[in-house]
């Protein structure tokens, strides 16, 4: 099956551009810095010299075939299992840039957080990592309860008396169906502590581009599916999700539900 399914799907190409664009910036601050010290502007001695352009051509060369890596994956949809390493590295190395190269360039944030979400859904899915229910967990940020809601649904969901007025009813039926752990975070440090708790060995996340992009960063060496969550009344109020998307990303690691 080809790796779709998500509606970051086609913002792909924006974060792998400024991967591409952040590495070529390096690779001609590198060219000017050599150049000025190869015409004796800057005195170094010949090992020193030596030893910093074989550190800097080894780095180069990992970033390079890291960002070639990601984009034979996406052509090929497929992951390839030697290169992950390689892959995330210049993937966590290179994301200042991207942001910054993104400025520079006019780009706005969001959009780049978004397509950084969206590469990294594919670097996630075309893993084919699937696990058992009980071994995934779902994380909710607490802005999808109705803003009127009494019930603390932070503290257990099980706590949603099913009204239907939100969506925290729905994602709870779906978690129940699936066997998966589900939990509402108020913020990063709180849903932090659910994972320390809960060792999950995969996690959907939903929420805005700037929370799940940070939340991906946090949890290095962990599958992270990030589902974005719709602002029909403005950020972090009475937001909604598309369960659809968020049975897809279910569906990617417990098979067959
Ligand atoms: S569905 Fe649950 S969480 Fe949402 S408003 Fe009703 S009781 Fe509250």
């Amino acid at each position: 099956m080809g790796i779709r399914g998500y509606n970051l799907e086609t913002k792909k190409r924006i974060y792998v551009g400024l991967l591409a664009v952040s590495l070529l910036s390096i690779m001609f601050l590198v060219g000017a810095i050599w150049y000025l010290i190869a015409n004796r502007h800057i005195i170094v001695s010949q090992v020193l010299l030596i030893t910093i352009a074989v550190v800097v051509a080894i780095i180069l060369l990992i970033l390079g075939i890291g960002i070639i890596a990601i984009i034979l994956m996406i052509i090929r949809s497929r992951s390839i299992p030697s290169l992950e390493n390689i892959m995330q590295l210049a993937n966590e190395l290179l994301f200042p840039l991207t942001i910054w190269a993104g400025k520079v360039m006019g780009i706005e944030k969001e959009q780049i957080l978004k397509s950084f979400v969206s590469v990294n859904n594919y670097l996630v899915k075309s893993k084919e990592i699937f696990v058992p229910g009980k071994e995934v967990m779902i994380l909710l940020p607490h802005c999808l309860q109705n803003s009127e809601c009494p019930h603390k649904i932070t503290v257990d969901i099980n706590n949603c008396k099913e009204c239907g007025k939100c969506k925290i009813c729905d994602l709870k039926k779906m978690a129940e169906k699936y066997n998966v752990t589900i939990k509402v975070a108020t913020g990063g440090t709180l849903a932090r502590k659910y994972i320390e708790e809960n060792h999950p060995r995969a996690v959907i996340a939903i929420a805005c581009e700037r929370d799940l992009s940070s939340g991906i960063q946090d949890a290095t060496g962990m599958p992270v599916l990030g589902v974005l969550n719709c602002r029909p009344n403005g950020p972090c109020f009475n937001t909604d999700v598309n369960l659809e998307q968020v049975e897809t990303a279910l569906k990617t690691f417990c098979k067959g539900g």
